[in-house]
């Protein structure tokens, strides 16, 4: 679909009991995440591991199940990297896993180098824990994660003591935690912990460094963190749509900014259609937070075939067009001769909208009018949620520098950008209204994506 990628999630587990099914389950909870590689680490008597390329339900055979032992131990889901991985160190056995991107990966492993440090290749998962292992401890080790690293990252690090979480000074990334009777958990997002039937502790500060064992959750050190710069797509795409981040639902931050579209047809003199529909997955709480707001009936218009991949965790464009293509089939019977105002979360290079009204007009509608949550992406991100380039930004084809500051100009977009995508409007959130459904203070979200400020600067 998009070239948007989320590249990991992590999950760490302190039980009573053994826990590698419940880390199975929660890094299964977090495949929308990446779907590339997957990973548990356990620690019994020194540090259990197993990779596999492939997703967590399909790749774990009950032998290595059996064989990752012990109370404790972190999961990982990824598109780019296999993960935890295990090392012996000054710090004792140790297995690292981490959700993030390190931007200045070149620079850090140059300087490295010149220490006489070596690298298997140049996967950020080394920079990170080798930059871990050459402190006197695990929280030292963390800490200085904020100094070295440029980007963003969640990590957990499993030791003898337990499993250390930290989150890096800005929170790009979500880390909450959870617990339930004899139980402890770490996770990038909330579903993994709820549906693994415990309750929601609280999320892991920006700079916090925690450490999750018996005791249960105490904070080993706290950076300062020069302001909060979540990742305002979390809300808008990355994230479960049953997830939790940072204090605000998913669903209820895509409601609001599917009716935030509404409100502005509503209010630009009404909008003629008969159903409101979905892109699955992501655009469907947007479409029913339309649907509220215009009182416009909601219509399932696609089938979405379970059994292919999220597309936007794919690899390469191509993998990613051919799985667009198995994913999505349309109900004909729901489309022919209605007037589709298609919902979705974002539109990156157009293609994969384009290919959506196509089928839906092929199917007979009669008019397809796209609503899209995110205001039009001008920027590439710097910290790993995407790969996009300025040259595959759909918007970056009719405004070549600069932002959109006027009304004018975002409808003179709108307009050229609905010509490309062959529908008969399109309209997107502007990023005053964007902020106002997410619901979060506009300083302590990233939105570079839109307005090109570095929040780290
Ligand atoms: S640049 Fe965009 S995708 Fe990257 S962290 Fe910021 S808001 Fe998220």
């Amino acid at each position: 679909m998009k070239s948007l990628q989320d590249n990991c999630g992590v999950f760490g587990l302190y039980s009573d009991t053994e826990c590698v099914h419940d880390i199975f389950q929660g890094i299964d909870f977090l495949q929308h995440r990446g779907q590339e590689y997957c990973g548990i680490a356990t620690f019994h008597e020194g540090v259990h591991q197993v990779t596999h390329y492939g997703k967590v339900a399909n790749t774990f055979r009950p032998g290595e199940l059996g064989y990752l032992k012990g109370r404790w131990g972190i999961g990982h889901v990824s598109l780019r990297e296999r993960q935890p991985v295990r090392w012996q160190s000054q710090l004792g056995e140790i297995a690292v896993a981490f959700s993030g991107n390190v931007s200045n990966a070149d620079a850090v492993i140059e300087d490295m180098k010149g220490r006489g440090k070596a690298f298997y290749d140049s996967y950020n998962i080394e920079i990170i824990s080798k930059i871990i292992m050459e402190e006197r401890n695990v929280v030292a080790g963390i800490c200085a994660l904020s100094e070295k690293i440029k980007g963003a990252y969640s990590v957990v690090v499993l030791t003898p003591d337990g499993i250390y979480a930290a989150r890096d000074i800005y929170g790009f990334r979500p880390l909450i935690l959870g617990e339930g009777p004899g139980r402890h958990a770490v996770s990038s997002e909330s579903r993994a912990i709820q549906n693994l039937e415990m309750e929601l502790v609280r999320d892991v500060r920006p700079g916090e460094v925690v450490l999750v064992n018996d005791k249960g959750f105490q904070t080993m050190a706290e950076l300062d963190s020069p302001r909060r710069a979540h990742c305002a797509f979390e809300w808008a795409y990355t994230a479960s749509l049953d997830s939790i981040i940072d204090g605000v639902y998913v669903q209820e931050a895509r409601n609001q900014l599917g009716g935030s579209l509404a409100q502005r047809d509503i209010e630009e003199g009404g909008l003629e259609a008969d159903i409101v529909a979905a892109v699955p997955m992501s655009g469907i709480g947007h479409a029913l937070g339309y649907h509220r707001e215009s009182k416009i009936s909601y219509q399932e218009v696609f089938l979405y075939n379970r059994y292919a991949d999220r597309s936007y965790t794919q690899s390469s464009q191509l993998a990613r067009e051919k799985m667009a293509k198995r994913k999505l089939s349309v109900l004909h019977y729901a489309v022919k001769g209605k007037r589709v105002v298609l919902c979705d979360d974002s539109i990156v290079r157009g293609t994969q909208i384009l290919y959506k009204v196509r089928d839906l007009k092929t199917a007979g509608a009669k008019r397809v009018h796209v609503r899209v949550a995110c205001p039009p992406l001008m920027y590439p991100c710097d910290f790993g949620i995407s790969t996009r380039t300025y040259e595959e930004l759909a918007a970056r084809r009719y405004l070549k520098s600069g932002n959109i500051t006027s009304i004018k100009q975002l409808r003179d977009l709108e307009a050229r950008i609905a010509e490309e995508i062959e529908a008969d409007s399109v309209k997107y959130n502007d990023l005053d209204s964007f902020v106002a459904a997410i619901g979060i203070p506009r300083e302590q979200l990233c939105l570079k994506c839109w307005d090109g400020i570095d929040p780290t600067l």
